[in-house]
């Protein structure tokens, strides 16, 4: 429902949980995030509001540089804990959440249990992260080019791994998706509200196109790998 991520300096837990309030309004009915924190890649969800999420962070922070963060509207997979996203696979190096429907993740879901994949959540998007964790030879922005030539339907993506923690890719396919870019460090969110707080220099993704943030440069291509070149907006009006 709502996609929320960073890289850069800033408290990462904190701008991701200021961009989900930002996102609210969409209805929602579960919560999470992703951090790279010195111990690796870090998850925290909760079902329910956002403050359940919150309280779990205050027992737990997640102190780190780069992040993802989600409010779930469920459409596969009843509202819970397990079925919040950010969602991994079974090496919990790559994380992903994901807004829209995988229409055909049943299917990939066979195959991948077939190759010897072990699923935890009930949802479509689990398919993703274990796809990706699949297609990894390397290069993250490679893999998930891959992993979406497997997929049908509709998505929006935030993607992390652990093995090039420099990086944040997003992707765009008929679900939206904005990068905000701010120094030395940039922003994606479902909307424009959602960073408004931080920047207000913006990237809008069209449909069946990519970004791969670092803190310092964003770069912007299609799914099949064609860079692009696209002109900055600047918002001047107030969420
Ligand atoms: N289809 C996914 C799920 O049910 C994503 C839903 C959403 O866009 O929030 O988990």
């Amino acid at each position: 429902c709502g996609i929320v991520g960073y890289i850069g300096q800033k408290d990462t837990q904190e701008v991701l949980i200021e961009g989900l309030k930002k996102l609210e309004y969409r209805g929602y009915d579960s919560a999470g995030i992703a951090v790279f924190t010195n111990q690796g890649l870090q998850i925290a969800k909760a079902k329910g509001r956002i403050a359940n999420l919150e309280s779990k962070l205050e027992e737990a922070p997640l102190v780190g540089s780069a992040g993802i963060g989600h409010t779930r509207w469920a459409t596969h997979g009843k509202p819970s804990d397990v079925n919040s996203h950010p969602h991994t696979d079974n090496s919990h190096k790559f994380s992903v959440v994901h807004n829209g429907i995988v229409e055909n993740y049943l299917d990939l879901k066979d195959e991948l249990i077939e190759q010897g994949h072990h699923f935890v959540s009930e949802t479509d998007t689990e398919v993703i992260s274990h796809l990706i964790a699949r297609e990894y030879e390397g290069d993250i922005v490679k893999a998930v080019q891959k992993a979406i030539t497997h997929m049908r339907g509709a998505f929006a993506l935030g993607v992390l791994t652990e093995y090039e923690p420099d990086k944040l890719v997003a992707v765009r396919q008929a679900s939206p998706l904005i990068i905000g870019i701010g120094e030395g460090e940039n922003f994606i969110g479902s909307d424009i509200p959602a960073i408004l707080q931080y920047t207000r220099n913006v990237y809008i993704l069209n449909d069946g196109e990519m970004a791969v943030l670092t803190k310092d440069s964003v770069e912007l291509m299609t799914i099949e790998g064609n860079f692009i070149s696209r002109e900055m907006i600047h918002v001047d009006w107030d969420a």
